[in-house]
């Protein structure tokens, strides 16, 4: 065994192999594996081996278009079978929901070259006779679905790897982690030591042990799992001999189960509603390849649909029960990436389908590790989506949640329920007083809408226009005609300060710094060029700032300072010791006003003034401005003052007609001011001259990504990102929801980041990114929503005060 190594890969099974391999494609080929007992002896060698490109994220599709590509070239570079059957895939629709589900994903499918077809119930039924068409209504069509024999896959990556120089040392277990000083690490196994400078997690179903063995709790739980193997049927023997193929596979989503062909009969894996968490608190390091106990019982009322749906099945002899584990994170996608405050360290785990998703991970991982960036948007895959409050317990809640929702639609106006609530600011009780419908983000309760008085706080989930629309609308005419109060808590909030934040920062952000007492708007960009964050800067001394930004990006941000952190510099991450509450509308000032001594006339406290007020007797800062674009403050305050605080606006709002509003407000004020926002419009794939922020950009310092700024803006970029006013459909009005397709003269151009309906300028509005030469102001494009093309034109500024008066006044 080697003594040292640049990356010691913890974890031989399909995601470790692909990890493995992907580094030493790279160029990385000083890399190791280590694996406890042999490849694949962890979840990968029961699994059933299918593979399918479609998921609800766009992104993640891609990855698993990836993964389901590469399994060709490593089988014959490698020499090792990897049992490739690509039999095609249907998703079958019971109902007309689950079917413009299917037509939003073909949408997605378009812009990333997806060939996925939408069929009627008689198509399906011929491309799968063993189905009743009874039950559906119509099916998703996709070429590119099929299995692999997963020990193959896991062998084939191994096999390139070696290939090119990397070393696996099988029957090998890392008992311990231990990181010296200058970042590197010590992998004490059972065989000896190995310095590495790197260690990647994928353990799989130890991922969560190997994180303990450095102080980390990963947001990752295994659960059981079971699919079975009928006995040869004469109807699969009948249909091979006729059409010379095998069966395609099929996901049923009202029987919660997938179905394919297995040698001459057929495998049904279920997600079932009684699902079980396996070895919930500790996997025993003594857990060798070894199967569960079936529970047919458990899975009873999906074989009864299963029976129903697939009538021949119910004839057929069971011959094999496979029931095992394998690893979820609370929201299902992988954690991939580096481990938020940990130097050198890596994880690629909680992947629950390794054949679909695998080269996706190992890809990006390696990119992330070589390259200093992944190459692709996997901010739905980032371990840094989570924080410390994803706790065991909470992952619980959230991964059986996850489990026994697999084939059920989240809408995209849905919250689930379970872990909730758990993170509380001290107005929510309040704020539930009146009726607030909450929604949570990173573990943080916020209002989203409040429902008129007597009527249950609840939204009814649907891809159209909910029960919340008419309240809303309410909502935005409260702020833009007299005055609104939210609640602001669910920004992430950090601090910097000390000799030399300045400098620091200047370094990082594409703005200057403001003044003392003043903000203004940055973003900060990797060397690429790729738009890191977006903050507001809001300075209070020399060196001493406040920032804020979006709290989903809490983790992954502070990541990325803390990463660059400069001498005699602090950050930090101020979480709940600080919140907030925001006044917005041309009453705001006469509000806040009433209650402080200190003058807010427009000469005394300008747009994007940031001081520290007293607002009654409570110690605050104040910043003028808000995200609704209209006249309004933001007011920062401990904790212990936030419920005075907001019965005192409250009280003092009365006469001005006050009202409360939600997120959902929040978004279309925003969308009709044509202000973009994090994780939609700006991403880490692209720039700020595509995303068109060119007042927080000024090539005037020196910062990170600066060159790549400027080679950009001389040869224009690519992709532009467009403001569109949409014309929705008059007898069914929907509003984009994201991630719809954009057309013009008949081809896919262009993809939706955001959208809302945009109640007091009464618009349909969205943002989207289009090739740089068709992004013309008045010019016609169609925005694909749920199936149908609807006219968009391009707009050139906001629909409402353009030039910015009200938020100035
Ligand atoms: C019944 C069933 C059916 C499935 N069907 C499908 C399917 O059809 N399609 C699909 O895509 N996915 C399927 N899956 C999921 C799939 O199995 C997983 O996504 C995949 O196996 C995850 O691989 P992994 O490499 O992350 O984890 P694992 O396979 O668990 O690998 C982790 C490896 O790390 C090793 N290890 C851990 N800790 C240490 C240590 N300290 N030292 C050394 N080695 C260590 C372990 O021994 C293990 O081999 C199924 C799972 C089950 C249970």
């Amino acid at each position: 065994m080697k003594s040292s190594a640049q990356v010691v890969v913890i974890g031989g099974g399909v995601v470790g192999a692909s990890v493995l391999y992907h580094l030493t494609e790279l160029g990385w080929t000083d890399v190791v594996l280590v694996e406890r007992r042999e490849l694949t002896a962890g979840s990968t060698w029961h699994a059933a081996g299918g593979m399918h490109t479609l998921n609800g994220d766009p992104n993640v599709a891609k990855l698993q278009q990836y993964t389901v590509g590469l399994y060709r070239e490593i089988e014959q570079r490698s020499g090792q079978n990897c049992g490739i059957h690509m039999s095609g895939g249907l998703t079958l629709a019971g109902d007309r929901e689950r079917m413009d589900w299917l037509r939003m994903a073909q949408a997605r499918g378009r812009y990333l070259g997806m060939d996925m077809e939408i069929i009627s119930v008689a198509e399906a039924k011929q491309m799968f006779p063993l189905l009743e068409e009874q039950y559906f209504i119509g099916a998703l069509f996709d070429r590119a679905e099929g299995h692999v024999d997963p020990t193959g896959v896991t062998r084939a990556y191994a096999g390139c790897a070696r290939q090119a120089g990397a070393e696996i040392y099988q029957h090998t277990w890392v008992s311990d982690l231990r990181q010296r000083p200058d970042g590197t690490w010590d992998v004490i196994t059972d065989s000896g030591e190995i310095h590495a400078e790197h260690i990647v997690n994928a353990g799989g179903l130890w991922a969560r042990e190997v994180g303990r063995m450095i102080g980390l709790e990963l947001p990752v739980l295994a659960m059981e799992h079971m699919y079975l193997i009928t006995e040869d049927m004469a109807e699969v023997a009948e249909y091979n001999a006729a059409t010379g193929h095998e069966l395609p596979m099929g996901m049923d989503f009202d029987g919660e189960l997938y179905i394919r062909q297995e040698g001459g009969g057929m495998l049904l894996g279920t997600y079932e509603q009684a699902c079980v968490p396996w070895s919930p608190r500790e996997t025993p390091w003594t857990f060798d390849q070894q199967l569960l106990a079936p529970d047919l019982d458990r899975i009873a009322p999906s074989l009864e649909i299963a029976f129903k749906h697939y009538p021949a099945l119910a004839e057929a002899g069971i011959k094999t029960v496979v029931n095992g584990p394998f690893t979820f994170a609370p929201d299902g996608n992988p954690l991939v990436g580096p481990v938020p405050g940990v130097r050198n360290c890596w994880v690629a785990c909680a992947v629950m389908a390794g054949f679909s998703q695998g080269g996706g991970v190992g890809l990006t991982l390696a990119r992330w590790m070589v390259d200093g960036d992944p190459g692709e948007d996997i901010w739905a895959m980032d371990v840094a989506r989570f924080g410390t409050w994803a706790s065991l317990a909470y992952t619980n809640a959230k991964v059986r949640e996850n489990y026994s929702r697999r084939f059920r639609i989240t809408f995209p106006n849905e919250e689930l329920p379970a872990g909730r609530p758990l993170h509380t600011t001290p107005v929510y009780d309040r704020l539930t007083a009146h009726n607030a419908v909450w929604g949570a983000g990173f573990g943080l309760e916020h209002p989203l809408w409040f429902q008129r008085p007597g009527s249950e706080p609840r939204e009814d989930v649907t891809f159209r226009r909910s029960n919340a629309f008419p309240v809303v609308a309410d909502e935005c005419a409260t702020v833009r005609e007299r005055v609104g109060l939210t609640e602001c808590s669910n920004f992430a909030k950090y601090r910097v300060t000390g000799a030399g934040s300045a400098d620091w920062l200047q370094r990082l952000f594409t703005n200057r710094l403001p003044r003392p007492g003043r903000i203004n708007l940055t973003a900060a960009l990797d060397p690429g060029g790729h738009i890191v964050g977006e903050f507001s800067v809001a300075r209070v001394g020399t060196d001493d700032f406040f920032l804020f930004g979006s709290q989903i990006a809490e983790a992954h941000h502070s990541r990325w300072f803390l990463g660059h952190l400069a001498d005699g510099v602090r950050f930090d991450v101020l979480a709940l010791s600080l919140v907030g509450l925001s006044l917005a509308g041309p009453g705001a000032r006469d509000v806040l006003q009433s209650v402080t001594g200190a003058s807010l006339a427009t000469e005394d406290y300008p747009f994007m003034t940031f001081r520290r007020i007293d607002i009654g007797m409570i110690p605050a800062y104040v910043g003028r401005m808000t995200y609704t674009g209209d006249l309004g403050y933001e007011i920062w305050v401990a904790p212990e003052y936030q419920r005075a605080l907001f019965d005192l606006l409250w009280q003092a709002g009365q006469p001005y007609g006050i009202g409360l509003f939600g997120f959902r407000a929040l978004m279309s004020l925003r969308m009709e001011k044509m202000f973009g926002t994090w994780a939609r419009e700006y991403r880490p794939i692209y720039t700020p001259v595509q995303a068109r922020m060119h007042r927080s950009l000024k090539c005037d310092h020196d910062f990170i990504g600066r060159a790549a700024v400027e080679a950009e803006l001389a040869r224009g970029p690519a992709r532009t990102l467009g403001y569109f006013d949409i014309t929705p459909d008059p007898a069914e009005p929907a509003d984009v929801v994201g991630d719809e397709p954009i057309w013009h003269d008949g081809a896919v151009v262009g993809w939706v980041t955001s959208g809302a309906y945009a109640h007091y300028s009464r618009r349909s509005l969205a943002f989207g990114y289009v090739p740089s030469e068709l992004a013309v102001p008045g010019a016609m494009f169609e925005v694909e929503i749920i199936g149908q093309r609807r006219p968009a034109r391009l707009l050139s500024e906001p629909v409402l005060d353009p030039a910015g008066h009200r938020m100035r006044a």
